[in-house]
C-alpha cells in the first residue's frame, strides 16, 4: 500500500516537473537571473564553431551570433560543445539555453523545439576526389560519409537510395574516412564542406562538385513554447540586420579576406 502510494506521489511529481519544462520555460528571465547564456555550439567546424589555435577558445560565426544576443541581454556566454545528434536532447534536458550549431530549421525538428528567424543559408553538397563525380549518378551504389543526427544523413538517403550511408559523430571524422579511401564522398552543407577543405593539408586532391541536393536554412534552436525568449532573439536578429552588425559578423567569417569568399545571399528578416 505504502509502496503504491509512494509510486503515485512520485508519478505526480514527475508529471509536474515534465509539465513545467514543457509549458513554463521562461529562459529569458532565467538567463537574466543567472547572468549567463549557455549556448550549444560546434567545436570542430570552421568557420561556424572551432577551437582557435592561439586562444584555445571556441570561436566562429555561430559563436559571434550568440555573443551578440548575450550582449543585448547583458549576460556572459558559456559555450558547450554539441554534436549534430546531441544538440536537441541537450536543449530539451535544460543543459543549454540555445543551440547555435549549424542547425537547419525544418518542420520535423520544429515539432520538438522552437527556431529563430534564419541566420545563415546554405545547401547540401559533397566533397569527392577530384574528377570522380559530375552528377548524382556517379555516387550510385557508393559509400558516403556524413554525421549522425543531421539533415545531411536523411537527405542523402533519399537522394541516392542505392548508396550506403556511413554516419560518424562529426564531419571531420567523415572526411578522415574519405582521405583513407573508406568512403567515396562526404556530404553535408556546402559552407561546412568548404571549411573542412580549406583546412585540409591535401586539399588539392579533393573538390566540391556542383551537385546540390537541398536547401539548408540555419536557425537558432530554443525550447518549444519558450515564447518570450524566442521573441527576444528574433527581435535582436532584426536589430543586428538594421545596425549592420549581421553583415559585419558575416564578412568577418566569410568575407574576401578569409578562405571562404561567400557572397551574403540572405538577410535576417521575419520568416
Ligand atoms: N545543417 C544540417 C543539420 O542541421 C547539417 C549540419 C549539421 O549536422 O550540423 O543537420
Amino acid at each position: 500500500m505504502m509502496k503504491r502510494l509512494a509510486a503515485v506521489v512520485l508519478g505526480l511529481v514527475l508529471a509536474c516537473t515534465a509539465g513545467k519544462a514543457a509549458f513554463a520555460a521562461d529562459t529569458l528571465a532565467d538567463v537574466k537571473k543567472k547572468g549567463v547564456l549557455v549556448a550549444g555550439v560546434k567545436d570542430s567546424l570552421p568557420p561556424f564553431g572551432y577551437v582557435d589555435e592561439k586562444s584555445r577558445e571556441i570561436v566562429g560565426y555561430d559563436v559571434d551570433i550568440v555573443k551578440a544576443i548575450a550582449k543585448k541581454l547583458g549576460v556572459r556566454v558559456e559555450l558547450k560543445p554539441v554534436t549534430s545528434a546531441s544538440r536537441m536532447p541537450q536543449l530539451m534536458e535544460g543543459n543549454i539555453d540555445i543551440i547555435a550549431a549549424t542547425m537547419t530549421k525544418n518542420p520535423e525538428r520544429a515539432k520538438q523545439i522552437g527556431f529563430s528567424h534564419t541566420y545563415f543559408a546554405t545547401g547540401q553538397k559533397f566533397i569527392t576526389k577530384k574528377g570522380s563525380v559530375r552528377s548524382l549518378k556517379d555516387l550510385a551504389g557508393k559509400k558516403i560519409g556524413t554525421a549522425k543526427g543531421s539533415t545531411s544523413e536523411q537527405n542523402v538517403k533519399k537522394a541516392i537510395p542505392t548508396a550506403t550511408v556511413l554516419s560518424f559523430d562529426d564531419y571531420p571524422q567523415a572526411f578522415l574516412a574519405l582521405q583513407q579511401g573508406k568512403v567515396a564522398a562526404v556530404t553535408t552543407d556546402e559552407a561546412i564542406l568548404a571549411g573542412i577543405l580549406a583546412k585540409a593539408p591535401n586539399k588539392a586532391k579533393f573538390e566540391i562538385p556542383n551537385v546540390q541536393i537541398s536547401d539548408e536554412p540555419y536557425g537558432l534552436g530554443m525550447r518549444k513554447d519558450d515564447v518570450k525568449f524566442i521573441a527576444f532573439v528574433n527581435k535582436t536578429l532584426l536589430e543586428m540586420e538594421k545596425s549592420g552588425e549581421a553583415r559585419r559578423i558575416f564578412e568577418k567569417w566569410f568575407g574576401p579576406s578569409t578562405a571562404f569568399h561567400l557572397k551574403r545571399n540572405f538577410k535576417f528578416k521575419a520568416d
